[in-house]
């Protein structure tokens, strides 16, 4: 045997982000660091500004609500000539392609995926790269959208250098991870701020296409968010007698609808959450008008909000309320909601309901939010606590469930979990995206159509206790699910795995305090 020595190098320590399988379970904590030294600090900082999570959070002080990129392929996949491509790992994916085919996408997602290699060598930024290039194509389409989920973006995949277009083909990359962006609603105004900030460098580069529809010979106002599909059209007539019109709906469903948003006298925040796009909006000089014209009181001071942010005189400002304003004291006289109700939901237009259902009659004791507090819902805030009203945004599920108990509602209107322990607890609940967020909510016929979904709902309080009297506490908790004996109760086994758990973390609380 020679006499050299086999050098001993250390191994290499994995970091955060090598690897598939991260993400949600790898602790946001972790990846915000492995993003930061990657290159991305300065886009989580503008997100940690736009987007502020709740103060001294604990681990389950914050908002619970699906994969926030969900918010920003939604967006692109609404829109006509827009291909959107997902870069992040096949399981994040697949479960945001399930939700948007879900959701009625009818449109394919782009994927490219990645491996170790392929990450950590940069190869994914070039296979992202020869993608855009393949599928550019301006025939049939005017942007591109690609977005970075939680890997691609803890690994600092630098989408920015990507061209800014491709044979005419927009080209807008995204970071959209779970641990920058609190919610799906929240991600939704990353495209669409992302979007409109081009947009504006288009304009102030030269002309720009026209939109496709006829415009308005009025003033215009943009309406921010997604709502009813009704909702536009009754706000333009609530807003007729002042000499506007409605323009654009932001998020648009296609390029061009970008620079009509955009050449708007003022744009209605009638969804709080889009600071982005609102930082856009005040670029170019438009007044922002907070709150909707959701009941008397919130039409009455949303139309004074849009009437001097657009110099309207006075006169008509009172005709436009005169117009509007008897006819929802009509409904609210003719039909009440009685009864005891709980309020959450992760859209942004909580609070418009919540303001509603007070309207209507309702004995509305809490709205949670999983969206935060902006400048654009303090009114409607105020408002709500002005009747006795509890309100917390970024709401998370613990302190809905607790909204719940504490007040013991005829109605719970909620996000899923909600809803399944209301259920359980024999309380007449409604979802709130697909029962309440799907009918119109402005003026006459928001008033009108809340009505009657929330009397029906709280009507069926009987046949809940019918159920609970015929099955008693059959399948509650871990008997739940088909058995062919009822499972046993081993209490023994869980206390003994308690105390070894509480052994363990004592050790480590030792350890540490030793080290
Ligand atoms: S991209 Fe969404 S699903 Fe994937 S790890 Fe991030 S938050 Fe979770």
């Amino acid at each position: 045997m020679s006499g050299t020595t086999i050098p001993i190098i250390p191994a290499k320590a994995t970091t955060a982000i090598e690897g598939d399988g991260m993400g949600c379970h790898a602790g946001g904590e972790t990846l915000l660091a492995a993003a930061k030294s990657a290159g991305k600090s300065e886009i989580l900082a503008q997100y940690a500004a736009d987007y502020p999570k709740r103060e001294n959070a604990g681990p389950h002080d914050q908002p619970q609500s699906m994969c926030p990129a969900f918010g920003s392929l939604r967006v692109g996949l609404r829109m006509r000539r827009t291909a959107t491509i997902l870069s992040g790992s096949a399981c994040c994916v697949y479960g945001l392609t399930f939700t948007s085919h879900f959701y009625g996408a009818r449109r394919s997602v782009g994927y490219v995926p990645f491996n170790s290699e392929s990450l950590v060598t940069g190869k994914l930024f070039e296979d992202i790269s020869e993608a855009v290039h393949a599928q550019a194509d301006p025939e049939k389409l005017d942007a591109i959208v690609i977005i970075n989920l939680c890997v691609p973006t803890a690994s600092g995949v630098p989408l920015q250098i990507l061209p800014k277009a491709i044979n005419g083909v927009r080209i807008i990359g995204i970071d959209v991870p779970g641990f920058g962006v609190p919610t799906h609603a929240e991600a939704k105004d990353v495209l669409t701020g992302a979007m409109l900030k081009y947009a504006r460098s288009e304009i102030m580069a030269g002309p720009v296409p026209a939109p496709r529809q006829a415009r308005s010979d009025k003033p215009t106002i943009t309406l921010l968010g997604e709502m009813f599909p009704a909702d536009p059209m009754l706000i333009a007539q609530m807003i007729a007698p002042m000499g506007l019109a409605v323009g654009t709906v932001a998020p648009t469903r296609e390029w061009r609808e970008l620079y009509t948003a955009l050449d708007s006298v003022a744009v209605a925040a009638i969804h709080p959450f889009y600071t982005a796009s609102i930082r856009e909006f005040e670029a170019a000089g438009r007044a922002i008008v907070g709150s909707a014209p959701v009941g008397v009181d919130g039409t009455h001071d949303w139309l004074g909000a849009i009437g001097q942010a657009t110099g309207v005189a006075q006169a008509q400002i009172d005709a436009a309320r005169n117009a509007t304003l008897a006819a929802i004291r009509g409904v609210l006289s003719q039909q009440k909601i009685n009864g005891r109700i709980t309020l959450s939901g992760y859209e942004g237009s909580e609070l418009l309901v919540g303001r509603l259902l007070v309207e209507c009659g309702a004995d509305l004791r809490y709205v949670g939010s999983a969206c935060p507090a902006t400048p654009w819902n303090a009114h409607d805030a105020a408002w709500l606590k002005s009747k006795g009203v509890q309100v917390q945004f970024r709401a998370s599920l613990e302190n809905d469930l607790d909204a719940m108990r504490e007040y013991r509602p005829q109605l719970a209107i909620g996000t899923t979990p909600v809803v399944q322990a209301a259920k359980e607890a024999s309380i007449p609940s409604l979802y709130y995206t697909n029962l309440i967020s799907a009918r119109p909510l402005m003026g006459v016929a928001g008033a009108g159509s809340l009505i009657q979904v929330i009397n029906a709902a709280m009507g069926n309080q009987h046949r809940f206790d019918q159920m609970k009297d015929f099955f008693g506490s059959v399948g509650n908790g871990d008997k739940a699910g088909v058995w062919e004996d009822v499972p046993k109760d081993f209490p023994d086994f869980r206390k003994e795995q308690r105390r070894q758990l509480d052994k363990q973390a004592k050790k480590r609380k030792a350890e540490e305090m030793g080290s």
